[in-house]
């Protein structure tokens, strides 16, 4: 059985201090962006479990983004004096700007003191072949990883969410960011409307084999200020338990490779809008019970992994 630094999953953690050598911290940003899926060019209604933030609650996003970036790297000080940085544009769309835009962006926060690379989270319908330029330029000069919202492989459910792409732009946008050597991390929520367990283990077979640098697995949260609330309000969504949770993550840890890093398995929800699951804001029980479960079921992250050359051959 592999373990990393103990457990038996491969933390972000335990990767960045692989290549870097020491305590990396991510801080999150709001660089003021919008988004097509909410500001009409897409859609006007935004993904369903989208937040009034852009998905960016816990960034500091009302001000300038360098005092968001001191302000959060202050309070990461207070726990460890002599860390190093990875600024993650986090909230909303971060490469949907004209590319002068993200250039001066991007770069303002790069000659910040400690920053070692950045984290871009974005849409695959918001790379063009200058974004793309442009990130492979910044991948020359410093770390970098792109994050894409893929959420699920369903058509079904990608309509119920108001995604507003298709499952072909991600697997072309990973292919376009493969090919110039930027690593790529997926998102996918667990727990989507109408979707079952063997719909959710599809997903992450895919991304499984899109030969990839990590994956975060989100629990679906209810929010107040997301369209979501509706559907649970009127009882089309059920919430997991923490147990029920705890056990499909075991199961997709189990089918990704071993090289793949696991950057989240779990969801942060503001304590003030969190609606549902409310378990979930004790996030060190929510860990200890997928822990918990690992070892309960003699169960490790590759173990059920099991190349497949179709959807491999999907990413080449
Ligand atoms: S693409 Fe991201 S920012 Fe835009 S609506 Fe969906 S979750 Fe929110």
């Amino acid at each position: 059985m592999k373990t990393w630094e103990g457990k038996r999953y491969y933390t972000l953690n335990c990767f960045l201090r692989e290549r870097f050598g020491e305590k990396v911290f991510k801080v999150p940003l709001d660089a003021g962006f919008t988004c097509p899926n909410r500001d009409g060019k897409v859609s006007k209604g935004g993904c369903i479990f989208c937040s009034e933030r852009g998905s960016g609650d816990f960034t500091g996003s009302s001000k300038e983004l360098i005092m968001q970036f001191h302000e959060a790297k202050a309070m990461m000080n207070k726990k460890w004096s002599n860390g190093k940085y990875i600024a993650y544009f986090q909230a909303y769309t971060n490469t949907y700007a004209p590319v002068e835009v993200l250039r001066e962006k991007y770069n303002s926060i790069l000659e910040q003191e400690g920053v070692v690379g950045l984290a871009i989270a974005t849409r695959p319908d918001c790379l063009g072949d200058d974004v793309l330029e442009l990130l492979e330029e910044i991948s020359r000069r410093t770390y970098l990883w792109v994050e894409l919202g893929l959420q699920t492989i369903h058509e079904g459910t990608t309509e119920k969410i108001n995604r507003g792409y298709s499952l072909n732009t991600y697997i072309e946008a990973v292919r376009a960011l493969k090919k110039r050597n930027i690593e790529v991390v997926t998102h996918v929520i667990l727990g989507l409307p109408g979707e079952t367990k063997e719909m959710m283990l599809e997903t992450v077979r895919l991304v499984a084999n899109a030969n990839t640098q990590g994956i975060k697995l989100h629990l679906l949260h209810v929010l107040k200020d997301a369209k979501l609330l509706r559907l649970y309000n009127e009882g089309e969504l059920e919430v997991m338990c923490r147990e029920e949770y705890a056990d499909l993550i075991v199961d997709c840890l189990e089918a990704l490779p071993e090289t793949m890093v696991v950057h989240r398995i779990t969801g942060d929800g503001p304590r003030d809008t969190l609606v549902a699951p409310m378990w979930s804001l004790k996030k060190w029980e929510v860990l200890n019970a997928i822990d918990y479960q690992l070892m309960d079921r003699s169960a490790w992250q590759g173990k059920r992994f099991f190349p497949d050359n179709e959807l491999k051959g999907l990413f080449e």
